[in-house]
């Protein structure tokens, strides 16, 4: 491998040469070699507006002509006041005091550290957490820490990692139960529970029912532990409303949010929390200050883009736009029922995902994809789109066709070349 670059969850030594990328325009990838691919993806679930859009490239470009970073220490600024007063607008309840930073990771990390020093603050050393099996909270320690165990390395990381507590996701009576008895049994020590709701998206797109995080409210309430929900992939209408706990109307203690929070323009996360949560740390006492500060927060020019997005979402039908894409796969990939070898196929919002019942050879059907002139990832046993809103219904069957396409060769392929050993690869 030629290149000074080291690429992301990737055997630098084996690893298929990357495609070239010249550009890059609503859901169109542009290749240097003249291809042209549909994107599936939205780029990791970020582009909800598609690539480019005129509104958040100008609001960019506006930004950098004033000035493209000062630090948020000791000053403050228009766009970063702006977009915290927004997202507090738009949170459900009293889910009004936002921390910047600067990836999901980091803002899964940072709604950890809160949750702990909210305990210390009130005279509590309350340090484990609790978290779900299948859940993945990003890449960074503290994250790791919570993402699933069998999926998350934490064999490979042993004695570096954390330790948390794991359990079922509460989907189902006996489910519900243990949970509530484990809290009960370990709450003097568990700082909060953290949770993807209704999706758990790189552990596998596993969906659930809004009434789980109900019951999460309850125990949380029930037990004095606090609830984290990450929706680092689902806020900003992935799952139909504009966040995941619109759902069914439980309010976190404390959410997470990136990806989709610039339209996918620049990096940029936020922990959100309520307004207890941030009492604990309004106080007289300095030792109460939260002990945390990005270098990049509130970056002007990611405030910008977030800021132009969610005047997308304001002038533009996003919601009706997730809620027919969601209606179009659900109506196309159902054909993929038939194929041999696929267990399942399921669909929220505008997330579309067909599941194995083998992982397949990764990097053939990675291949493959961009062959029929589309962007789709598939990772473990799961196949998915969760494309931009502003995708076209003939471009969106494109790639149904071509899920459709590859899965039935795949299927031809035979049992034997399915079977491939399990894989270590975690990316989504
Ligand atoms: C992607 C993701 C993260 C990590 O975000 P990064 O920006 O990659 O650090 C955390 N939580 C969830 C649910 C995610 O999907």
């Amino acid at each position: 491998m030629k290149g000074h670059l080291w690429f992301p969850y990737a055997q630098m030594k084996t690893m298929p040469a990357p495609l070239a990328v010249a550009g890059a325009q609503g859901s169109k990838i542009f290749l240097t070699d003249g291809r042209v691919l549909t994107d599936g993806i939205a780029a990791w679930w970020t582009q909800c507006h598609g690539y480019n859009h005129p509104h958040i490239v100008e609001a960019l470009k506006e930004q950098a002509d004033r000035f493209s970073h000062v630090m948020l220490a000791g000053f403050t600024h228009e766009p970063a006041e702006r977009l915290a007063a927004r997202l507090a607008k738009l949170l459900p309840g009293d889910l009004d005091h936002v921390f910047l930073a600067d990836s999901g990771s980091v803002a899964v990390e940072i709604a950890l550290k809160m949750a702990v020093q909210y305990w210390i603050n009130r005279g509590q050393k309350r340090r484990k957490l609790v978290a779900f099996r299948h859940a993945y909270h990003g890449d960074t320690l503290g994250a790791m820490s919570v993402t699933d165990p069998q999926e998350g390395m934490h064999s490979l990381f042993a004695g570096y990692l954390p330790e948390q507590y794991f359990l079922d996701l509460p989907v189902d009576a006996a489910t519900l139960r243990a949970c509530d008895d484990f809290l009960a049994e370990h709450k003097s020590e568990i700082a909060a529970m953290i949770v993807e709701p209704l999706v758990q998206g790189a552990g596998g797109m596993l969906m659930y029912g809004p009434g789980v995080l109900r019951d999460l409210r309850r125990l949380a309430d029930r037990h004095d532990i606090l609830l984290i929900f990450d929706e680092v992939f689902t806020g900003f209408g992935r799952t139909g409303t504009m966040f995941a706990c619109d759902h069914d109307g439980a309010v976190p203690d404390i959410i997470a949010l990136g990806k989709a929070l610039t339209g996918g323009a620049v990096t940029m996360a936020a922990t959100v929390a309520r307004r207890h949560v941030f009492e604990a740390f309004y106080s007289d006492t300095p030792e109460h200050a939260f002990m945390h500060g990005p270098t990049y927060m509130g970056n002007p020019l990611a405030c910008a883009a977030a800021n132009a997005s969610l005047d997308l979402f304001e002038q533009e039908p996003r919601l009706q736009q997730v809620e027919a894409i969601g209606a179009q796969m659900r109506h196309e990939l159902e054909k993929c029922k038939a194929i041999k070898g696929v267990r399942a196929v399921r669909t929220l919002g505008a997330i579309g995902a067909v599941e194995l019942d083998a992982v397949p050879d990764l990097r053939w059907m990675r291949a493959r994809f961009p062959a029929y002139e589309v962007w789709i990832r598939p990772f473990h046993n799961i196949v998915y789109l969760a494309p931009a809103f502003t995708i076209m219904p003939d471009e969106l069957r494109v790639l149904t066709d071509a899920v459709a396409t590859v899965l039935g060769e795949w299927a031809e392929r035979g049992a034997k070349q399915r079977a491939q050993p399990m894989q270590t690869d975690l990316d989504a």
